[in-house]
């Protein structure tokens, strides 16, 4: 079982089968302690993934207090937190507002960093581990099903995460109903004490008194009791008086969900096209990993990793045919996502226009067939040198001279589709230069060629 018991029984009940296990993440002998990628740097065996302060909502405070699993070490840490009003509102026993910095400022030190270790953590385990929150219960850092499985997790935690906010918001609206407005946006979100949104958040990592007698009312001084009233009322609820108490607020959420649940089940299609993935030389094989799972490389034999040119949007059956080594790597390349399902403004290979870029082609930023986002970065080095940088899936673009910047910025802006001739006014060397750069970035698999869009209006109505 990979949740929390109660959080466990809600997600059979919606999904009708139990989550699955993930027996690669082998935490007892830290997965990431020896990653498959040489270049991801190796978790410190006395941290593991535990840099990182969860904010427990009131429930599962109250249920840690009360549980007797809950380690002595975190019932301590729990209760020093109330007590040093670090954190503790109604909803949340939070992270502060530092510790929301350093987790921001401590990116680089993730799983190696013992200051950022989560105060419930002792001797390599986790002290709340019965009543962990949504992102420590759902955090896997290897899966099974690779990046399709992830993003089941992911899912499973914003659903999870939003069902955390509704039922927090629910105990305040029953044991403190005078302390609502304070404590809930207009739009039914809890107002965060970590993120400043609480007034009296931003002067230091303690709430003053005044502050915790507005926002405790008659609670005060008995914040625990508050807590453990807040477990007792969640403790009986089942998945569908969850469903009720959460309304259409859960509702995308489940719908996020029941869609990553789908993909894990899917039969492979008829097509399957190739994005971009990096390959890098492991043991015998080729490994092979995108942007979702850095970490976590697919090794498979080189004739496989050379075919992957042939998923054009050819049938299926003809790669299959020229190089049968696939077969049995199909489903692990589609969850990894180095394979997906033409789509999404995606043009296949073989479909896309051929010959000599023009002004008016179209083109389009390449998302490899699974929605990649698009980052812009800006980097200023200490010499004053401005970089841009633009990110998506596996490829990066960086460039320097402000001429190209502004090109760039209008290649983010047309992801979707823009005229390539537009380009030429902004580069001195007009047409020829910005040619060449769209070229490049259309052979780098940055750029896709697309058909042109329907002229403005659509297509002739041929009924009239
Ligand atoms: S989930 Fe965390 S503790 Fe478990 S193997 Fe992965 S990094 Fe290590
Ligand atoms: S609550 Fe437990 S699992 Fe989460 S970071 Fe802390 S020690 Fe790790």
């Amino acid at each position: 079982m990979s949740l929390p018991k109660q959080a466990d029984a809600w997600m059979e009940a919606l999904l009708g089968a139990p989550l699955p296990d993930e027996p690669r993440s082998t935490c007892a002998d830290c997965a990431m302690c020896r990653p498959a990628n040489p270049a991801t740097p190796a978790f410190s065996p006395s941290v593991k993934c535990c840099t990182f302060q969860p904010s427990l909502p009131n429930f599962l405070v109250g249920a840690a207090l009360l549980d007797e699993r809950t380690s002595e070490r975190a019932r301590a840490a729990l209760r020093r937190r109330i007590a040093e009003r670090r954190g503790a509102t109604p909803l949340y026993l939070e992270r502060t507002p530092r510790e929301e910095r350093d987790q921001e400022r401590g990116k680089a030190g993730y799983g190696q960093d013992p200051s950022l270790l989560c105060d419930y953590h002792e001797d390599g385990r986790c002290g709340v581990w019965a009543n962990r929150e949504a992102v420590c219960s759902t955090f896997w850092c290897l899966s099974d099903r690779r990046a399709v499985g992830m993003r089941f997790h992911e899912a499973t935690k914003r659903l999870l995460g939003r069902v955390e906010e509704m039922l927090a918001i629910w105990n305040v609206r029953a044991l403190l109903p005078t302390r609502v407005a304070a404590l809930v946006h207009l739009d039914e979100r809890p107002r965060r004490y970590a993120l400043g949104e609480l007034p009296g958040a931003r002067t230091g990592d303690s709430l003053g008194l005044p502050t915790q007698r507005r926002i405790w009312g008659p609670w005060v001084g008995r914040e625990e009791a508050f807590y453990r009233a807040c477990a007792a009322r969640v403790a009986p609820l089942s998945w569908a008086d969850v469903r009720t108490i959460g309304g259409d607020a859960l509702t995308a959420a489940i719908a996020e969900l029941e869609a990553a649940r789908a993909r894990l089940d899917a039969p492979l299609p008829t097509v399957l096209c190739a994005g971009t993935a990096e390959r890098i030389a492991l043991g015998a094989g080729a490994g092979l990993h995108t942007e979702r799972v850095p970490d976590d490389p697919l090794v498979v034999p080189h004739d496989v990793a050379d075919a992957l040119p042939l998923f054009d949007g050819r049938p299926l059956a003809e790669v299959l045919a020229a190089v049968p080594a696939v077969g049995p790597w199909l489903r692990a390349l589609v969850d990894q996502e180095v394979l997906g399902v033409p789509g999404g403004g995606d043009v296949p290979r073989r479909d896309r226009p051929a010959g000599p870029l023009g002004p008016d082609d179209t083109l389009a930023v390449f998302r490899n067939f699974r929605a990649s986002p698009i980052d812009e970065r800006l980097e200023v080095s200490p010499e004053g040198e401005v970089t841009w940088a633009l990110v998506c899936g596996t490829r990066e673009v960086r460039v320097h001279e402000s001429e190209e910047i502004r090109l760039l910025q209008h290649i983010e802006r047309g992801a979707r589709g823009f005229r390539a001739g537009d380009t030429a006014v902004l580069l001195s060397g007009g047409w020829p230069a910005a040619r060449a750069f769209l070229e490049t970035l259309v052979e780098q698999d940055f750029l896709q060629r697309v058909p042109a869009p329907p002229p403005i209006g659509g297509a002739p109505d041929t009924k009239m």
